[in-house]
């Protein structure tokens, strides 16, 4: 994290209105990523953040994938699912604002979406892993980057294990790739930890992260 962790919002003196910057401009959204560990809550979480209602409005980029479409995934909602080919296509055609092999399948951001959500004013909302968020925030420097953590290791491979969408081979790649996630947790703006049944806290707490970076105004004009 580059020198901060979860900070308190900060409160405008009483009486004073907040700077223009609060008023939460929605020609100035911001690009959030939101990663941690595979099995760590992140689709919950994004889905609590949705149900608070925010503006600018959230929009959740839904990124594409190799990877086999679960029993309960739906294709252009949860991932748009790609064969390896129409995949390679896509990010040798400069589609992919990222692409990154992730437990073993492909995974990539493509830019319309995000340029849609952010010409839209609206906040785009990422779900990607720790590779994918540094590509971003090295093309897009102004990207927020939040960090979920588990509240332990092993609530993580609990959670992991309860989900039963993995193979034994996965779950275990997965369980090694987390430690070396969780490794990566201070390339981060903000990390959070999303304590064990409290979804709503936790979208709270990157709520308030959210709103703090808005009256900051320093991520904003972002370009992709
Ligand atoms: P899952 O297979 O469990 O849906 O996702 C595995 C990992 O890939 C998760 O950490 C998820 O956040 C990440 N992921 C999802 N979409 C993308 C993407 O477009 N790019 C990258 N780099 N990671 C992604």
């Amino acid at each position: 994290m580059s020198g901060h962790g979860l900070e308190p919002p900060a409160v405008p003196s009483p009486g004073v209105r907040p700077a223009a910057a609060s008023e939460a401009d929605p020609l100035n959204p911001m690009l959030v990523i939101i990663s941690g560990p595979s099995g760590v809550g992140k689709d919950t979480i994004i889905e609590a953040l949705q149900r608070r209602g925010h503006r600018p409005e959230y929009h959740y980029v839904v990124t594409c994938t190799t990877r086999a479409r679960r029993p309960n995934e739906i294709d252009g909602v949860s991932y748009n699912f790609l064969s390896p080919n129409e995949f390679t296509k896509l990010r040798d055609s400069g589609e992919l604002l990222e692409a990154n092999e992730v437990h073993g399948n492909w995974y990539g951001t493509p830019r319309a979406g995000v340029r849609e959500a952010l010409a839209g004013g609206q906040h785009a909302i990422l779900k990607i892993d720790v590779q994918g968020a540094r590509v971003v925030k090295g093309c897009v420097p102004e990207a927020l980057l939040v960090f979920v953590v588990p509240p332990s290791f092993d609530t993580l491979v609990e959670h992991l294990k309860a989900r039963r969408t993995e193979s034994a081979e996965q779950l275990e790649l997965r369980q090694r790739n987390a430690a070396i996630e969780l490794a990566r947790k201070d390339d981060y703006d903000y990390a959070v930890v999303n304590e064990e049944g409290r979804v709503d806290v936790t979208a709270e707490k990157i709520e308030r992260i959210i709103e703090q970076e808005e009256r900051r105004g320093f991520r904003r004009a972002v370009t992709v």
